[in-house]
C-alpha cells in the first residue's frame, strides 16, 4: 500500500500565508490583531516557547507583545497583569508561558484569561463550547491534529475513530472534533484494557498518549488514517558507536507508514501546524472581537 505522507510544514505554510494575507489587507483599520505572551520567571523553556511564537507571529506580520513578570512574582501581581490584559481592548489574545515558577498556581492564571481571549483555548468556557459543538477557541495542539486530518479529504461521517489519550488540552478536544464531524469516537487512555483492540478497529487513530514510540503495526488496521501528536527528543546509541539525538513520536512511524492509508511523519507533521494554529486562533479572537 503506498502511504500519504501529511505534511504538515506544507499545511502551517498555507495557513500562514492565509492569516498573512489576513493581515496584510487590514491596513487602514483603526486596530490590529495582537497576541499578549505573559513570561513569569526565568524557565528556559518557557523563555523558549515565548520567543518561538514571537518569531512565527512576526512573519505573518501579527503584533507580539511580551509582558514580564519577574520569578518572584506573587498571585495577586499576576492575576493583575492578566486582567489588564483583559480588559486591554488593543489586546486580542493571551498566551501564559508554562511552566510559571514554583510558588504560583499556573492552572489558576490560565483560567483567569477572559474566554474571547483565551487563544490556546486552555479555559472551561472554550471547553464546554466545543463540548456542545458551539463556536470555540480550540486548543491549538487538537485544532491541528484534526487540521492534518481534514487535509486527506477524508470524509468523517460514520467512521470508527480512536484516540489513545485523554488530556484535557489534547486527547478531550480531538475526540470532541471528531464526534462533531459525526465520527464514531473511542476514548483509549492509561486504564484501557487491551488497548490493541480497540486501535485496530480505528479507521481513524489519533494517538496522544506521550509514550516514545507506543504504537506500532500490531496496533493499526491497514489503511488506517494515523495522526500522530507525540513529540520526544530522544538520545540513542546508533550502531557505529555514536551518539544521536532526534524527535520521535508515538508512533513507530517506520512500521505503521507503509501499512497506512495517510501518517502524520514526526517532526513535519501535527507540531508546525499546532504553532500556526496559535496565530490563527488570535486573528479569529480579533475578528470576534470586532463582532462585539
Ligand atoms: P498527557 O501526559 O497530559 O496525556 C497523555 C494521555 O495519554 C493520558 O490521558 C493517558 O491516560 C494516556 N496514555 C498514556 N499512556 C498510555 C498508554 N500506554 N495507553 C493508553 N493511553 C495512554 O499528554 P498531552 O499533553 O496530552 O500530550 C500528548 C503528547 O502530545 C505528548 O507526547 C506531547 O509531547 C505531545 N504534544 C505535542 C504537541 C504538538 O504540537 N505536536 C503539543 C502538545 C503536546
Amino acid at each position: 500500500m503506498s502511504s500519504e505522507l501529511i505534511d504538515g510544514k506544507a499545511i502551517a505554510a498555507e495557513m500562514r500565508s492565509r492569516i498573512s494575507n489576513e493581515i496584510a489587507a487590514l491596513n487602514n483599520a483603526s486596530s490590529r490583531p495582537c497576541l499578549a505572551t505573559v513570561v513569569i520567571g526565568d524557565d528556559p523553556s518557557a523563555a523558549s516557547y515565548a520567543r518561538s511564537q514571537a518569531k512565527h507571529a512576526a512573519s505573518v506580520g501579527l503584533e507580539c507583545r511580551r509582558v514580564e513578570l519577574a520569578a518572584d512574582s506573587d498571585m495577586a501581581t499576576a492575576l493583575k497583569t492578566i486582567e489588564s490584559l483583559n480588559a486591554d481592548d488593543s489586546v486580542s489574545g493571551i498566551i501564559l508561558q508554562m511552566p510559571v515558577p514554583a510558588g504560583l498556581n499556573g492552572f489558576a492564571l490560565q483560567q483567569a484569561i477572559a474566554p474571547v481571549k483565551d487563544v490556546e483555548g486552555v479555559g472551561p468556557a472554550n471547553f464546554g463550547l466545543l463540548a456542545m459543538g458551539s463556536e470555540a477557541l480550540v486548543p491549538c495542539t487538537a485544532a491541528a491534529a484534526f487540521a492534518c486530518l481534514n487535509s486527506t479529504g477524508v470524509d468523517l461521517r460514520g467512521l470508527e475513530a480512536v484516540v489513545v489519550g485523554r488530556s484535557v488540552i489534547v486527547g478531550k478536544p480531538i475526540a470532541m472534533l471528531l464526534l462533531s464531524a459525526h465520527a464514531t469516537v473511542t476514548q483509549c487512555h492509561t486504564r484501557t484494557r487491551d488497548l490493541i483492540s480497540h486501535t485496530r478497529r480505528a479507521e481513524i487513530l489519533v494517538v496522544a498518549a506521550g509514550v516514545a514510540r507506543l504504537i506500532g503495526a500490531e496496533h493499526v488496521s491497514p489503511g488506517a488514517i494515523v495522526i500522530d501528536v507525540g513529540m520526544h527528543r530522544i538520545v540513542e546509541d546508533a550502531p557505529d558507536g555514536t551518539r544521536k539525538t532526534g524527535t520521535v513520536g508515538d508512533v513507530r512511524f517506520e512500521e505503521v507508514a507503509p501499512m497506512a492509508r495517510a501518517i502524520t511523519p514526526v517532526p513535519g507533521g501535527v507540531g508546525p501546524v499546532t504553532v500556526a494554529m496559535l496565530l490563527a486562533n488570535t486573528v479569529k479572537a480579533y475578528r470576534r472581537s470586532l463582532e462585539t
